[in-house]
C-alpha cells in the first residue's frame, strides 16, 4: 500500500504511482515482520531481508547479489568509527540498494520505460538495473556532472540528457516527461527508500542485532538518511533493537538548506542560493523530502552539521592516503565526523559510510599534496 503524507489518501501497490493525486509524497507503511531466525542459510546480500522488501513475486527481483558491505573500523585520532563500505556496490555507490528494489517494482508493474534525474550516482544505479531488467531508461543530469559518471550511465545503454544550469534545473526538466513515463525518482518514489533501508538492517545484524548510538551520513535529498531512519524504526518497533540511533546529517556549507532549517529550529529546509562544491552528490538546494529529514533528526535527537570546502578536501585526502579511494562527496561525511568528535564527551558507538567510489570522479585532482 502507498499512502500520501499530506492528505492520507491510500493507493493499492499495484497502482504505478509515484505521487498522490493531491501532489503529495507517497510512503509505504512500516513493516515490522522481520525476524533474525529467517536468515539461516541465506546469501549475504541485501535481499536476505526479503520479508520486508515490498516485491510480491521473487521472479521480479532485479539483483546483482549486492549489499551486505563490510563494516570496517577506522581510526580518527584516538577514536574508532565503524565505516560501512557502500562504495563497493556494483555501480560504485549505495544507490544500488534503492535501484534494486525500485527497478524490481517497475518490473513487477510491467513497466517498460522509465525516466530519472540525478546528480550522477542515482542515474548510474538506475541505468545499471534497467540494463539488467531490459527496461529502457532516460536519465537527466546536470551538464557539469563528473565525466566518469556520464560515461558510466551511457555505457549501460541509457539515454543521457545533459541539462545546463543547476541540479534544480535538471529536476524541472524531467518533471514534464514524468507526466507520461514512469518516474523512477530516488527522491519521490517510495520504493527507493525501501531499498536504502537495508543499510540499517545490515548494520544492526553486523553488530549482533544491536543499534549503534550514532549514525553520521552525508545528506542532500536524504535517500540514505531517510532509508536508514525507516530501517531503524522498523527494527525498533518490531523489537529487534531497543533504541533508535541519533541520526546526524552532514551538508556542504556551499549548499546547506537542511543545516539552515535545523539551525533556525524550523520544520522545513530554508531556501538557499547554491554555490559550487566538490560534494556534488549532496548539492541539493531544494530537497523534496526536507521536512521528513528534519523530523527524523528531531525524533532521533540527532542534528545536522555543515562543513567547509577545505574540511571536505582535507578529510578526502586523509582517506585516500590511508588507501580508501572514495569520491569527494563521501569526504563530506568524514569532515562531519571530525567536527562531531570535537564536541563529543561520552563514549559512543558511531557508524558512518563511504557512499561512492573514487573511480567515478576520475580525471580531476582536487587537493594539493
Ligand atoms: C546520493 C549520494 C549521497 C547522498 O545523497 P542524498 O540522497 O542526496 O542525501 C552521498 N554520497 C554520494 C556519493 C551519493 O551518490
Ligand atoms: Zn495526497
Amino acid at each position: 500500500m502507498l499512502s500520501c503524507i499530506e492528505c492520507g489518501r491510500t493507493y493499492d501497490s499495484r497502482n504505478p504511482r509515484w505521487k498522490c493525486e493531491c501532489g503529495g509524497l507517497l510512503d509505504i507503511p512500516l513493516n515490522t515482520s522481520f525476524e533474525p531466525k529467517l536468515l539461516k542459510n541465506r546469501p549475504h546480500s541485501m535481499w536476505r531481508y526479503r520479508e520486508v522488501l515490498p516485491i510480491e513475486n521473487n521472479e521480479n527481483i532485479v539483483s546483482f547479489d549486492e549489499g551486505f558491505t563490510p563494516l570496517l573500523s577506522i581510526s580518527f585520532g584516538n577514536r574508532k568509527i565503524l565505516i560501512k563500505q557502500d562504495h563497493l556496490f556494483p555501480s560504485g555507490s549505495y544507490k544500488d540498494r534503492g535501484a534494486s528494489v525500485l527497478i524490481s517494482k517497475a518490473k513487477e508493474l510491467g513497466i517498460k520505460h522509465i525516466v530519472e534525474d540525478s546528480s550522477g550516482n542515482a542515474g548510474a544505479a538506475i541505468a545499471a538495473y534497467c540494463a539488467k531488467a531490459s527496461i529502457s531508461c532516460d536519465i537527466y543530469v546536470p551538464e557539469k556532472t563528473s565525466p566518469g559518471k556520464l560515461t558510466q550511465i551511457e555505457s549501460y545503454g541509457a539515454h543521457l540528457h545533459r541539462i545546463p544550469g543547476t541540479r534544480e534545473d535538471t529536476a524541472t526538466a524531467v518533471l514534464e516527461t514524468a507526466e507520461n513515463i514512469y518516474y523512477a525518482s530516488h527522491c519521490w518514489n517510495p520504493y527507493f527508500f525501501q531499498g536504502t533501508k537495508t543499510f540499517a538492517y545490515e548494520i544492526c545484524e553486523q553488530l549482533g542485532w544491536k543499534a549503534p548510538d550514532t549514525v553520521i551520513l552525508p545528506v542532500g535529498n536524504g535517500t540514505l538518511f531517510l532509508g536508514a531512519f525507516i530501517g531503524f524504526k522498523e527494527m525498533r518497533d518490531g523489537g529487534l533493537i531497543s533504541t533508535l540511533p541519533k541520526l546526524i546529517g552532514v551538508q556542504s556549507e556551499a549548499c546547506a538548506p537542511l543545516f539552515e532549517g535545523y539551525r533556525q529550529k524550523k520544520a522545513v529546509p530554508i531556501p538557499i542560493e547554491p554555490h559550487e562544491t566538490i560534494a556534488e552528490g549532496i548539492a541539493i538546494a531544494r530537497p523534496v523530502r526536507g521536512k521528513q529529514i528534519l523530523e527524523a533528526v528531531q525524533e532521533t535527537r540527532g542534528s545536522i552539521i555543515s562543513v567547509q570546502e577545505n574540511e571536505i578536501l582535507s578529510s578526502l585526502s586523509q582517506m585516500h592516503q590511508s588507501g580508501f579511494y572514495i569520491e569527494p562527496t563521501s569526504g563530506a561525511a568524514l569532515a562531519g565526523i571530525i567536527k562531531y568528535l570535537k564536541t563529543l564527551e561520552s563514549d559512543e558507538l558511531i557508524v558512518s559510510v563511504f557512499t561512492g567510489h573514487g573511480l567515478k570522479s576520475g580525471g580531476k585532482i582536487y587537493y594539493d599534496r
